[in-house]
């Protein structure tokens, strides 16, 4: 009988499992043994990292959009079309025209949503560069009309996508600012919920050492509750008040509507319940979740998605070929690059058990943050996973003897040995 694959999420995390996916079960989908059904939205796939260049640096929208159906391999079928609801239990998939898809595994890539309506007044004063390409144009825009004023970078709402994001938006309007020679008529403030400019101590040392030498200011502690646009002004919820001429904010995030609909997600954010090691979805063995989709306590970004995608292609592959013994588990790596103006950045780099260490900008990194960013739609396919199981080293390890499951029937919660 034919295993069927379903995967939700064209994104990073989507693409990327399916192409794995496909490669490893070649030979078991040329006999029609296994199939793989891929669901996307629509056919745009965005490259986010690109919003910053955009924002920040005036490159085109369009040069961070391809075409889904571009990036995928033979062996997988590509759905462009929305998911309504999504049925754990009964296994089947709802589909905006009506139609329905069963599965025998799997795994939800749905990603995280901005969601500037979570803050009053936000929606129509915030600029946005974490909302898509075509939002964040708005941005660069707004700076070359901007001669000088209170120039404010939020952040509104945690967790979000890509945490260093915030802070290489404040270095590179810093830096845009200083090229045209205006730096010295505005202020940029820096406003986070955080108790530092990191979440990360070691991070936020460094991070602060650049504030500092840019004058760039800092609010902590400021959770952010409303705006009035009538005043221009943003409050916390522990008081503080600021006013801008520019609001370049972060807005809180969600997760995607269908997992909400479908009644997945675990608070109110509706990230997925899923086990931080295994990336099953808590109390299913055949429905994993991968990317910014889940509530894994790890930071939500592409390197994430990635990384998770290897280790589930290969855990899936081991499962459909009956080597479920083999199995590994995520060590929560990460990796995020943040750029720091002048050409310099650094990595965020650790894992579950290793926080980030304190490290010093430099030109190597910020060249490396842009050599991953040329390598990105290639990589989708896995051409570079040579490259990168060098570069990042260990990302898993064996399953430990007690957490090899029984396989449960149908439906049934996991049942450790
Ligand atoms: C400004 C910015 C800078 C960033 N920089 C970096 C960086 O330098 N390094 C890094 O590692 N990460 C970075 N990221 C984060 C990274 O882009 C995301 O974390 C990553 O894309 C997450 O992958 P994902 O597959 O979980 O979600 P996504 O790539 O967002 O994909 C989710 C997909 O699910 C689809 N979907 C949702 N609902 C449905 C539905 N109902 N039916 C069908 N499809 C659906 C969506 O349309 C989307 O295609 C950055 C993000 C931003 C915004």
């Amino acid at each position: 009988m034919v295993k069927r694959i379903g995967i939700v999420g064209s994104g990073d995390g989507g693409t990327l499992t399916a192409n794995l996916l496909a490669a490893k079960l070649s030979a078991q989908i040329k006999q029609d043994q296994v199939s793989i059904e891929l669901f996307g939205k629509d056919e745009a796939h965005v490259f986010q990292p690109g919003n910053l260049d955009v924002a920040f640096k005036g490159a085109s929208p369009e040069q961070f959009v391809k075409e889904e159906s571009t990036l995928l391999k033979p062996g997988v079928r590509f759905i462009a079309e929305p998911v309504t609801r999504i049925n754990l239990a009964d296994r089947e998939i709802a589909l905006l025209s009506g139609g329905k898809r069963s599965f025998d595994y799997l795994i939800l890539a749905t990603g995280s949503e901005s969601f500037p309506e979570g803050i009053d007044g936000l929606t129509k004063e915030g600029l946005f560069f974490h909302k898509g390409p075509f939002d964040s144009r708005k941005i660069w825009l707004a700076l070359q009309n901007f001669q000088g004023g209170n120039i404010l970078i939020a952040i509104t709402g945690v967790p979000h996508k890509c945490p260093p994001s915030p802070n290489e938006a404040a270095f590179l309007v810093d830096e845009y600012l200083r090229k045209r020679g205006i730096r010295d008529k505005a202020n940029i403030k820096f406003l986070t919920p955080y108790p530092r400019a990191y979440p990360s101590s070691e991070i936020a040392k460094t991070v602060q050492e650049e504030f500092d030498k840019r004058g760039i200011e800092i609010a902590s502690f400021f959770n952010a509750d409303s705006v009035d646009p009538k005043n221009k002004t943003i409050s916390s919820l522990e008081g503080d008040t600021f006013s801008y001429d520019l609001l370049l904010a972060v807005p809180p995030h969600r997760g995607a509507k269908v997992i909400r609909d479908s009644e997945i997600g675990s608070d109110k954010d509706e990230w997925i319940p899923t086990d931080k090691r295994r990336l099953n979805v808590k109390n299913y063995n055949n429905v994993y979740a991968i990317g910014d989709a889940t509530d894994i306590p790890t930071s939500k970004s592409g390197v994430v998605a990635h990384l998770e995608s290897v280790l589930l292609s290969k855990n899936l592959t081991r499962e459909v070929i009956g080597r479920e013994e083999d199995q590994e588990v995520y060590n929560g790596r990460i990796n995020c690059p943040m750029e720091m103006g002048r050409r310099r950045a650094i990595f965020v780099s650790a894992t579950y058990s290793e926080p980030p260490k304190y490290q010093s900008p430099s030109f190597v990194k910020y060249e490396m943050k842009r050599a991953f960013g040329r390598l990105y739609w290639s990589a989708m396919k896995g051409s570079w996973e040579w490259l990168f199981r060098l570069y990042f080293g260990k990302t898993s390890t064996k399953l430990e003897s007690e957490e090899i499951l029984i396989k449960p029937s149908k439906s049934e919660p996991l049942i450790a040995k």
